[in-house]
């Protein structure tokens, strides 16, 4: 059974105590093998992100492909993937460092040497320089940020090539140089009296190499969930305003705490002409917000937060900020994957969360911190699409294939963009806090 199915029974158990009323999944195809959508469907299919929350975003036809996991990895039981995992781990020895993000499942983070979010797993990698090979058991933006930050000797590793981002994918570097294009034609680029540019890129860490590098080469910055007021504070400082992309979401709730007016928050559509903006309301913008989103976060409600707090009197309600901002306006906080553990960890026994972010780690979080009762406020079990296409069948491909001498999906990060991607990465170290 498959990482998913060990979820339901889990959440239908604890539902049971706490007579909750869960709603299933929102794909009978996630009980499949990821390799059964590795392959297209026809010679002139498009790729498209699998089952999960993803499943009806539009993928782009540059979308990398994961080929043919070999048979004996298919078909191999948990216990004889577990025990190859652990022997080729065994032989491999400091050679080889395992990062898990938060957001991947039980049967993978199990066998992480760290587990966090994209750039805590980066810096993490950085404590291991000895290691030859670096498996992100993640999506592909945050290997290429592994293999920005790490010794060029150093493979980073991706399981399942078609583990990407949806989100990610939302701003390719095309639209947004020709964004950047209409906007400089129509602010200039010299800077006001103050010294401050017409407008400063921020490009959040869920986004390609190429756009990082972007904000480098253009004086921006790269910010992460945690510490984007911080950058925005220093985006503030050097310009008269910001293009943030590719979430939506977290550059609106962030510049509203701020006390950035909406009305100063168009949105950036990049199919439409000044992304279908007016000039004036360009001029008047303090925040140029990309159409980005991400579709786990995407799915979390007001309903189920009204819901939540009726069944729950005193329940503590706490979302990511990737999540709209009438869920993180109603919710008690909101914070990154990191403040959401620490909060739960520093909270009295006996507390009830209701938690907006991804399944796999708020299961894990329910399991860990079994003082408290934990629950996802999304009834539907939906985990991330790009996250699921990690299984340990690949990870057991990819470790037994270093055993062998063979190196398997490396991702590699071109230099010249790896350096302006390192830019923009080195100012938001600078800026924080
Ligand atoms: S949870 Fe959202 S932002 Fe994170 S990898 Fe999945 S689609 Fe991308």
């Amino acid at each position: 059974m498959t990482s998913i199915n060990t979820a339901i029974q889990l959440i239908t158990r604890e539902d049971a105590e706490r007579s909750v009323v869960r709603g299933g999944t929102c794909s009978p195809d996630l009980a499949r093998g990821p390799w059964e959508f590795d392959l297209p469907a026809g010679p002139d299919a498009a790729p498209d992100y699998g089952p999960g929350a993803s499943m009806q975003d539009v993928a782009p036809a540059s979308t990398p492909r994961q080929g043919e996991l070999p048979e004996e990895y298919r078909l191999a039981g948990d216990e004889e993937l577990e025990a190859r995992i652990l022997a080729a781990k065994e032989t491999l020895g400091d050679r080889l460092v395992i990062l898990g993000h938060f957001y991947q499942r039980d049967e993978v983070v199990k066998h992480a040497d760290f587990v966090g979010d994209s750039f805590q797993l980066a810096n993490a990698a950085l404590t291991r320089p000895d290691a030859d090979a670096i498996v992100f058991c993640g999506v592909h933006f945050m290997a290429e940020t592994a293999d920005i930050l790490s010794r060029p000797e150093q493979n980073v590793i991706l399981p399942n090539l078609a583990a990407g981002c949806s989100m990610a994918d939302m701003a390719d570097a095309d639209s947004v140089e020709d964004c950047w294009e209409q906007l400089e034609e129509l602010f200039g680029t010299e800077p006001d009296d103050g010294g401050r540019l017409p407008v400063i890129p921020v490009t959040y860490m869920n986004s390609s190499a190429a756009l990082k590098a972007f904000c480098g080469r253009n004086g921006g910055i790269v910010c992460t969930s945690s510490n984007a007021a911080t950058v925005l504070e220093w985006a503030f400082e050097r310009g008269q305003r910001v293009l943030f992309f590719p979430d939506q979401h977290l550059g609106r709730n962030t510049a509203k705490a701020m006390g950035v007016p909406l009305t100063e928050m168009p949105m950036w559509n990049p199919h439409k002409v000044l992304g279908g903006n007016t000039e004036q309301e360009l001029l008047d913008s303090r925040v140029i917000l990309w159409h980005g989103f991400c579709s786990v976060h995407k799915r979390f409600t007001v309903n189920q937060i009204e819901k939540a707090r009726a069944e729950f009197p005193g329940v503590r309600v706490i979302v990511h900020p990737e999540c709209p901002m009438p869920v993180v306006d109603a919710a008690d906080e909101a914070g990154s994957t990191d403040y959401i553990r620490k909060a739960i960890a520093a909270a009295a026994p006996g507390t009830t969360f209701a938690v907006g972010t991804e399944i796999n780690m708020v299961n894990r979080l329910a399991a860990e911190f079994p003082e408290h009762t934990i629950f996802c406020l999304d009834p539907v079990i939906c985990p991330c699409s790009t996250m699921y296409r990690i299984h340990p069948g690949y990870l057991a491909w990819v470790l037994e294939g270093l055993v062998a001498g063979e190196v398997r999906n490396r991702i590699v990060v071109e230099t010249d963009v790896a350096n302006h991607a390192r830019v923009a990465l080195e100012r938001m170290l600078a800026a924080r806090p």
